[in-house]
């Protein structure tokens, strides 16, 4: 059953909206801008990039068609540079939670998605470009670490005033974690990196800067793992036991951040009655990349049908054609005419600008 979607001031209204802000969702963005269709995206990460920009940045990548060979970051750098010109709003720290069948005013089949942080975009088409789904924090793994979750303990730094004067322990070793180690000990009134064993994950550069900071005193850096947090009366953080191939030892803090890394979950996109197949979403017809739900695409590792190549460059073709489609859900009464962007003074101008 259609409803016209209820319009409300923080509904917004647009042609399309992206889920997903991986290099296919970005080249998605592009895709619309060339077309003449108005987008807006939306990541539940607070950066674009996806897989590229969270698990391999600075790995090379030698497929992209024209590009011999580059960095994941370097991609994701380029192709936020090739969509900027259409200046399309992107929403970070937004999950797709619900989408529901409405209608416009001119009775036309219209789309409402709902995000997790209560934003409403009222659409006539959904590109879900959400990869291997949406990317989660891996959680500390005690019991006592729910009641202190956004309190206490965090999974993302997200004001540096927070921790101005605190004890903080940052837990993990990667890139994020000796990062925001380093980047807090300016603020904090001590910082300690706390990590399972003495080799990092991290960059060699960022490892030596971490070292440094220690050797100078201006951190700790401890080998272990959180054995329990304890809490004052308050339920606020007063320290963690920290257990070690020596024994355990507790460690003062006002502040636990813990950078795991993260885990990808199918997520809500699950439940939105699309054919899924193994937690991915099924497209059946590959000329519009259109979902078993009208009006809803799916492009990139997300979509998957026979001989689907989990590769950025086929997601580029999929989000391509799934948009081509999507036109004719925006612009009805419209047809949509093939025009190269060289053929196109007004698209030239502004690529060219
Ligand atoms: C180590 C490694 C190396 C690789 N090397 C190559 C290579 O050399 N060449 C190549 O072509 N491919 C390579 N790949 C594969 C490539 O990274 C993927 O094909 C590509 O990232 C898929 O892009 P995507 O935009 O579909 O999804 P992703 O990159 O996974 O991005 C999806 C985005 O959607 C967001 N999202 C998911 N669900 C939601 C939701 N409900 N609401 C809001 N946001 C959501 C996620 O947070 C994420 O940012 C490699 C992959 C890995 C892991």
């Amino acid at each position: 059953m259609s409803a016209t979607a209820p319009t409300t001031p923080d509904t917004t209204q647009t042609d399309v909206l992206i889920i997903g802000a991986g290099p296919v969702g970005l080249f998605a963005a592009f895709q619309a801008g060339v077309l003449g269709l108005r987008c807006e995206i939306i990541d539940v990460l607070d950066r674009a990039g996806g897989q590229c920009t969270e698990l391999y940045p600075e790995k090379p990548i030698y497929d992209i068609p024209a590009v011999p060979g580059c960095l994941a970051q370097d991609l994701v750098d380029r192709l936020l540079e090739q969509c900027a010109p259409f200046d399309f709003p992107m929403h970070f720290g937004q999950r797709a939670d619900s989408v529901t069948d409405t209608a416009g005013p001119d009775g036309h089949p219209r789309l409402l998605v709902t995000t997790d942080a209560g934003k409403r975009f009222d659409v006539a088409a959904v590109l879900v470009c959400a990869g291997a789904g949406a990317f989660a924090p891996q959680r500390v793994a005690l019991p006592e670490a729910v009641a202190l979750e956004n309190r206490h303990l965090h999974y993302a730094v997200r004001e540096v005033s927070h921790f101005a004067g605190k004890r903080v322990i940052v837990a993990g070793g990667g890139d994020s974690a000796l990062d925001w180690a380093l980047a807090l000990r300016k603020v904090a009134s001590r910082v300690t990196l706390l990590h399972r064993r003495e080799g990092f994950r991290a960059a060699d550069h960022t490892v030596s800067a971490m070292r440094a900071a220690v050797a100078a005193g201006e951190m700790d850096f401890v080998v272990g793992m959180l054995g329990s947090l304890q809490t004052g009366d308050d339920g606020s953080l007063v320290g963690a036991i920290i257990k070690s191939r020596d024994g355990d030892q507790t460690l003062a803090a006002d502040e636990l951040v813990a950078l795991y890394g993260l885990v990808s979950e199918p997520g809500p996109i699950a439940h939105w009655d699309l054919d899924m197949h193994a937690g991915r979403i099924h497209i059946e017809n590959t000329t519009t990349y259109e979902t078993s739900r009208r009006g809803i695409f799916a492009a990139g590792d997300i979509a998957v049908y026979p001989n689907k190549q989990k590769l950025i460059l086929s997601g580029f073709h999929e989000a391509a054609l799934a948009l081509r489609r999507a036109y004719h859900y925006a612009f009805p009464d419209k047809a949509l005419v093939h025009m190269h962007t060289s053929n196109n003074p007004g698209l030239k101008a502004k690529l060219t600008a």
